[in-house]
């Protein structure tokens, strides 16, 4: 007898899948072949010739000695992400204070396995990183979604009161945020840690919780705004989370981290698979570190490109929500998905975040930002925006 082409027949409807996650489609932006991507907030510019040279060469050094485990602590690679963080937090981290693992969604769910986990909440100013929630999820942490302001920011004063009345083991804040691009004052993160810190101090060790300021676009902000990484010594239960995937072009490389205080490292330590990050992702990635100034040098040029999209949409009638990223929230449109189509017809790819009116576009080259303002500019013309 053959078996069908696919298997043998079982289907998610027979199998003992987790009574949560039943009726659920995997996330994922539609990856399509487009000329102009501008949906998945990368960056545009891809290594130098001299940098593919130097990951080659690191990666081959790696392999000579891909027969043994890589090392688990990760300890070179850790230590040059804290010599790395210090310009941001004013003071230098020891390895100690770092953690990092491949992509910081995957930093995401080991706090979600280590703080988490049945009968315990994450908490959320929506919209914000769709994925916080999905993580929660498959990590069987139950998720509570507080609304952000009509403008996107939130106040330090609620988001006090919804910690102290939700009493989360997890608040999840970003900044800058994604989809809005929105940087938050540092008011909001000090009232989110001393609430966690008052919910311990009155209910006790699982009535507390830890604060979680996702950064990943924090390369991206505007001068002068402060990172969260600066209030590390006021606040204890304060974590950090950053990525490579975006300032850093290294999205295919998969390297996330964070900065804590040692005993939230000491915590992840229970969660983590041993030797999670390969020898190749550690050598990689120590090379793309030691090229920093050449990496983030592409972080102006892209700067530039975001502040450009911002001026010619709002000269085309359109409204954005100020950036301190490299995408930008533009709308608002009586139909977005029309809209979306409409550039996808012009091979412009850009993100429907589910966010009724808005779209968001990555900054890209200026080609790509050029290609993407000619196409707008078309499709306004039949699509109007709303008028604020
Ligand atoms: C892109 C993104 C991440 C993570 O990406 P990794 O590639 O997993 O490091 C995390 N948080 C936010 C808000 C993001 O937009």
């Amino acid at each position: 007898m053959t078996p069908p082409p696919d298997g043998s027949g079982l289907s998610l409807e027979t199998l003992p899948l987790r009574a949560d996650l039943r009726g659920l489609t995997p996330y994922g932006a539609p990856q399509l072949d487009v000329s102009v991507r501008l949906n998945t907030n990368e960056n545009p510019h891809p290594p130098s010739a001299g940098l593919v040279d130097a990951i080659g060469k690191a990666s081959a050094l790696a392999a000579t000695e891909v027969n043994r485990y890589p090392d688990r602590e990760a300890e070179a690679l850790r230590a040059d992400l804290g010599a790395y963080l210090a310009a941001d937090a004013g003071f230098p981290l020891r390895p100690g204070r770092i953690w990092a693992a491949n992509g910081s969604n995957e930093v995401l769910q080991q706090i979600c396995q280590a703080f988490g986990g049945p009968g315990r909440t994450a908490l959320g100013f929506t919209p914000s990183y769709s994925m916080h929630p999905l993580i929660a999820l498959a990590t069987a942490t139950g998720w509570i979604d507080e609304p952000r302001g009509a403008d996107f920011t939130i106040r330090p004063e609620a988001a006090a009161d919804a910690i102290r009345a939700h009493r989360p083991s997890i608040v999840f804040l970003a900044s800058p945020n994604n989809p809005t691009g929105t940087a938050l004052p540092l008011d909001v993160v000090a009232a989110a840690c001393a609430a966690v810190a008052e919910n311990a101090a009155v209910g006790g060790r699982d009535a507390g919780g830890v604060v979680v300021v996702d950064e990943a676009y924090a390369e991206f902000r505007q001068a002068g705004v402060p990172s969260a990484l600066t209030l590390l010594p006021s606040c204890p239960r304060l974590i950090v989370t950053r990525t490579m995937s975006k300032a850093f072009t290294l999205a295919g490389a998969r390297l996330g981290y964070l900065a804590a205080d040692s005993a939230i490292v000491d915590a992840l330590h229970l969660v983590r698979l041993p030797y999670h990050l390969s020898v190749f992702t550690q050598a990689v990635a120590r090379t793309a570190l030691a090229h920093t100034g050449e990496l983030l040098g592409t972080v102006e040029a892209i700067k530039v490109q975001r502040d450009r999209i911002v001026d010619e949409v709002r000269a085309l009638g359109g409204q954005v929500v100020p950036s301190d990223a490299n995408f930008i929230l533009f709308g608002r449109f009586p139909d977005q998905a029309a809209v979306w189509s409409a550039l996808l017809d012009r091979d412009v790819l850009v993100r429907d975040v589910g966010l009724t009116g808005w779209l968001r576009v990555t900054a890209g080259t200026e080609a790509e930002t050029s290609a993407f303002l000619t196409a707008l500019a078309d499709v306004l013309t039949h699509l109007p925006p709303i008028r604020p």
